[in-house]
């Protein structure tokens, strides 16, 4: 179908690119969509070359950041989602919101539950504040963490500390540091005598919140520690991250092994 302003074409994305551009959005509904590329103002002729990778939100998956409203939780889940997709390669996630009785996360083979009365927790003990969002991405990730690896068949995706490991990692790659020291600070405050009066009532396999907060310190400081997840990471990585890692190497990314991972894909 021709693309015509007259006809009302809407736009989705539209940039001025200069050298090098990478834009992701999400596609509303099913049909043609276009690129255009507009260099009538130029005097010169260019060579444009384009790539293009489509990730595929499953049906039944939580709905686009789009349709969410900035700083909900909704929204929040919805961008981590989509994150997560452009940087790993796995199954059927879904992320539910729901109420249980008590303040706690869940995880299952394809399946994350928030408790509300988590969300409310954080609330009320971390104030209406950025270190809400800080908590919970933690929360997420860490069920996240166990979701992912059980589904890249990690031997230890159901333990505690692993989780939090995975947590850890992916943070620090997606530039969420701050907001791990967040969650060590927020877990070093929880008293531990309650907490362990409490454990043994209830079967909470979690390290105690204190030695948690120390172990995440500890990992935040430790490049080989880093350098250790990558190897797990790396072989679930999208290939264009691979690539992007390939040519612009991170503090926490190991060439090698991206290079590694190149070769055997190709
Ligand atoms: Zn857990």
């Amino acid at each position: 179908m021709p693309l015509a302003a007259s006809e009302g074409a809407k736009v989705l994305y539209r940039a001025e690119v200069q050298d090098e551009a990478k834009f992701e959005f999400t596609i509303p509904e099913t049909g043609d969509y276009h690129l255009v590329l507009d260099n009538r103002a130029g005097t010169s002729i260019r060579s444009v070359h384009v790539s293009a990778s489509v990730t595929e939100i499953m049906a039944g998956e939580n709905s686009a950041p789009d349709t969410a409203k900035p700083g909900t939780v909704p929204y929040a889940i919805a961008s981590l989602k989509a994150k997560l997709r452009l940087a790993f390669i796995f199954d059927e996630l879904q992320i539910d919101v729901g109420a249980c009785g008590h303040a706690n996360a869940y995880s299952g083979p394809k399946r994350v539950l928030i408790c509300v009365e988590h969300i409310a927790r954080l609330k009320d003990e971390l104030g209406e504040t950025q270190k809400v969002r800080d908590a919970l991405l933690f929360t997420l990730l860490h069920e996240i963490g166990h979701v992912m690896l059980r589904q890249w068949s990690y031997p230890f995706y159901d333990n505690e500390e692993v989780a939090d490991e995975i947590a850890t990692a992916i943070m620090v790659m997606f530039n969420e540091a701050a907001a791990v020291r967040t969650q060590a600070a927020y877990f070093a405050e929880i008293p531990s005598q309650s907490e362990a009066d409490k454990k043994l009532v209830i079967d909470d396999r979690h390290p105690l919140s204190v030695q948690r907060a120390r172990n995440i310190l500890r990992w935040l400081d430790d490049p080989d520690f880093l350098k250790k997840w990558q190897t797990v990471l790396v072989p679930h990585m999208q290939t264009t991250l691979l690539e992007t890692l390939a040519r612009k190497p991170q503090p926490w990314s190991s060439l090698e092994l991206v290079e590694q991972e190149l070769v055997r894909r190709n």
